[in-house]
């Protein structure tokens, strides 16, 4: 090959491609929370936290409402809620929600209609989030990740059995640290018909770790995990372009996560065995700090 041409790389037309298609699929973003393997299904054990006293904390989630476009999540504008910078967001008049009810406004009593559909996708769900513990997670190098809390972000289905696994009162206090219960997280179904419906707390109730330096490391991890730092409101404009370009078509087949909230209500509750969790005193004060 002559001088000439020796300032142009080259590059099997398979490295291009690879590239090209990479390049085309753009910058995914990048979700914050846990979720299952979206191509799997199975059961996945985790474990739901207590809430923690650090951040003066009432309950073991936090809810909002949250418009899912392209899997991410927008805060719904009309909501009252503290931003990560500590701000308190007062609820203002939401694009997303407004082109919602325009389009259930045309789509009538059509339930077939695109219309009703595409509302049905964009509209403000009851999203909670809470801070879990994933048996057997790894890293990406096939390290034990399992100390490193996740957050979840769940939909009314898991929300409403998590509420009548309480009232059962068969179960005493499935958050407890040092006895309560993992969640087998029951997932049928891909994409986005993916159902929960047959999700169960675990039988036995156990400790989270009973490794007393796991424990310490998931307090320290813990202490980062402000449910806060999740709260970001984006502007109306920048919401109304989100929502009119996924309308117009740059939408993915697959809007949203695993948060539906219209799956059938079949419950299977589980007979818990009592078994003994003798956690030790020691531990006691770890504890203490939930
Ligand atoms: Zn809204």
């Amino acid at each position: 090959m002559s001088q000439e041409f020796s300032e142009f790389g080259t590059g099997s037309m398979e490295e291009i491609l690879g590239q090209m298609e990479q390049d085309l699929k753009g910058k995914k973003f990048e979700s914050p929370y846990w979720s299952p393997p979206s191509d799997k299904e199975g059961n996945f054990k985790i474990r739901f936290l207590p809430l923690l006293k650090t951040f003066n904390e009432t309950i073991f989630y936090l809810h909002t409402k949250t418009h899912w476009i392209n899997r991410k999540p927008y805060q719904c504008l009309n909501q009252v809620l503290i931003d990560k910078n500590g701000n308190t967001h007062e609820a203002e008049e939401c694009p997303i929600c407004k082109k919602t009810r325009q389009l259930y406004d045309i789509a009538g009593a059509d339930k077939n209609s695109e219309e009703f559909k595409a509302a049905g996708l964009i509209r403000a769900r009851d999203t909670y989030i809470s801070r879990i513990v994933v048996r057997g997670l790894k890293d990406d190098k096939g390290n034990d990740i399992e100390t490193k809390p996740q957050f979840y972000s769940y939909g009314k289905t898991i929300f409403e059995m998590i509420l009548n696994f309480i009232k059962s009162g068969e179960f005493g206090n499935f958050l407890s640290v040092a006895e309560g219960r993992d969640f087998n997280l029951t997932k049928v179904g891909t994409g986005r018909n993916v159902k929960y419906a047959g999700s169960y707390l675990s039988s036995a109730s156990t400790p989270v770790f009973t490794d007393k330096a796991k424990l310490k490391e998931l307090l320290e991890n813990l202490k980062t995990m402000d449910y806060k730092q999740l709260i970001e409101f984006s502007t109306y404009n920048e919401m109304k372009k989100a929502v009119d370009d996924f309308l117009n078509g740059e939408n993915e087949e697959d809007s949203l996560p695993d948060i539906k909230d219209d799956e059938p209500k079949k419950k299977e509750v589980k007979k818990p065995i009592e078994e003994d969790s003798d956690a030790e005193d020691d531990i006691d004060n770890l504890l203490n700090q939930f």
